[in-house]
C-alpha cells in the first residue's frame, strides 16, 4: 500500500483520489476553502445583519401562516443547535423528524429535550422498516461508497413533501461551512439522485418497495422555484463552532454522542467501520479539516483526534452483531460484502445529464425573476 500524502495545513490526504498539492504541500481543499468559503460564510457583524434581515422578511411574509418555516431535526449537533438559534429569533417552527429505524436512544431523548425547550411543533415520520432494510441491503451488496443514500434520500424527500403539504416555503437547514465545507466529491455520489437509487435497487434489491418516499429532479429543481421555496442556512451567518454549540445544547439537556453522527447507529457504524475498512475513507479527516480551516481547532489537535482508534474493538464486535441481526444477515455475509468489488456512482444510470440541463434552466429562471 502506498503511504498517504497529507496536506501540510489541514489533515486531508491522498485517500481522496482527486486531491492535489501545491509546492508547499497545501492541498486543493485548502485552496478551495480560501477561494470560496467567504461567499457563503459570514462569521461577523455583517453575517448578523444579513441573518436579521432574512429572518425579519420571513416573519413578515409568513405572518398569516401557522408557521414561519420548517426544519428537519436528526438530534445531531447541527440541527439541534439550529433549533436553539431559531428559538432565539422567535420563529414559529415546524420541526420534522424522519425515523429510519436506526435512531440511538440518546438521539430520541435529545430531540425531545431540544423540541420541548424550543416549544416547537414536531412531526415524526417513521419510514417503513421493510423498505429501509431492503434498500440498505441492496446498497451494501452494490459496492458503492455512499451507504448513507437510503437514509439521506428519504430524510429530504419526506421533509420536502411535508413542506409542500403544509404550505411551508422556507426550509431552515443546519448545513454549514464551518464544520462540513470539506467533503471529497470522489467519495460519494449525490444522495438526492433518484435515478441512481432506483438503478441500484433494481440490480441488487428484491421485491418492489412498498412506500419508500423519493424525490426527483422536477421537484428539486423546477417546482422548488415555481412554488417560491427557499433554503436558509442560519449557521453560515455566525461564528459557528462544534464545541460552543455542544456547550449551549448541554444547557437544555442534550447529551453529547462523542462522535459525529452518533445519532444514527447506521451512520456511526458505516462511517467508523465500513467506510474506512472497505474504502479506506476516514470521514473524520474531512470534518476535522473543515474545523481547522474555519479556525475552530488546530492541526495538531486534529492529529491527536486521528490517533484515537475509530472503534473500540469490543464495541465493534457488539455493534457488528447488532447491525447484522437488524438487517437479517450473518457475520460472514457482512464480511463477504465488505470484500466484494468496489463500484462507483457513475457505473449506474444517474441524473448527471438531466441535472445539468435543469440547473441551467433554473439559473436562467432565477435571473429572469430577479429582473422583474
Ligand atoms: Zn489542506
Amino acid at each position: 500500500m502506498t503511504p498517504k500524502t497529507q496536506c501540510s495545513r489541514c489533515v486531508m490526504d491522498s485517500s481522496d483520489p482527486a486531491i492535489t498539492f501545491d509546492e508547499f504541500g497545501v492541498c486543493s481543499h485548502c485552496h478551495y476553502f480560501d477561494n470560496s468559503a467567504h461567499n457563503y460564510w459570514f462569521p461577523n457583524q455583517e453575517g448578523k445583519r444579513k441573518l436579521d434581515g432574512i429572518i425579519n422578511s420571513i416573519k413578515e411574509k409568513n405572518a398569516k401562516k401557522p408557521y414561519d418555516c420548517i426544519m428537519g431535526i436528526s438530534g445531531g449537533v447541527d440541527s439541534s443547535y439550529l433549533a436553539l438559534v431559531l428559538k432565539e429569533y422567535g420563529l414559529r417552527v415546524l420541526a420534522v423528524h424522519v425515523d429510519a429505524g436506526w435512531n440511538s436512544e440518546m438521539a430520541v431523548s435529545n430531540i425531545e429535550n431540544v423540541i420541548n425547550h424550543c416549544n416547537f411543533d414536531l412531526h415524526t415520520h417513521v419510514v417503513n422498516w421493510n423498505d429501509m432494510k431492503k434498500l440498505q441491503l441492496a446498497y451494501l451488496k452494490s459496492g458503492l461508497a455512499n451507504q448513507d443514500v437510503p437514509q439521506d434520500h428519504v430524510f429530504f424527500a419526506v421533509l420536502h413533501k411535508f413542506a409542500v403539504k403544509t404550505k411551508n416555503n422556507v426550509f431552515m437547514s443546519g448545513g454549514n461551512v464551518a464544520t462540513e465545507y470539506i467533503l471529497p466529491q470522489s467519495w460519494q455520489g449525490s444522495a438526492m439522485d433518484r435515478i441512481n437509487l432506483k438503478a441500484v435497487y433494481k440490480k441488487f434489491g428484491g421485491e418492489p418497495l412498498e412506500d419508500y418516499e423519493t424525490i426527483g429532479l422536477w421537484d428539486l429543481y423546477v417546482l422548488f422555484r415555481l412554488r417560491g421555496m427557499k433554503e436558509v442556512r442560519p449557521l453560515n451567518y455566525m461564528p459557528y463552532t462544534v464545541n460552543e454549540a455542544i456547550a449551549e445544547l448541554e444547557k437544555v439537556g442534550w447529551r453529547n454522542y462523542g462522535r459525529k453522527h452518533g445519532e444514527s447507529f447506521f451512520t456511526k457504524f458505516f462511517q467508523n467501520y465500513i467506510l474506512p475498512e472497505r474504502y479506506g475513507y476516514d470521514k473524520r479527516i474531512a470534518h476535522l479539516s473543515s474545523r481547522i480551516l474555519s479556525g475552530e481547532i488546530t492541526r495538531s489537535y486534529a492529529l491527536e483526534v486521528l490517533n484515537e482508534p475509530l472503534y473500540d474493538p469490543q464495541e465493534l464486535e457488539v455493534d457488528k452483531k447488532y447491525f447484522c441481526k437488524k438487517l437479517g444477515i450473518s457475520l460472514s455475509d457482512l464480511d463477504g460484502y465488505i470484500k466484494a468489488p468496489l463500484r462507483f456512482y457513475d457505473e449506474f444510470p444517474n441524473w448527471d445529464l438531466q441535472r445539468n440541463s435543469l440547473r441551467f434552466i433554473s439559473a436562467q429562471w432565477a435571473k429572469f425573476k430577479s429582473k422583474k
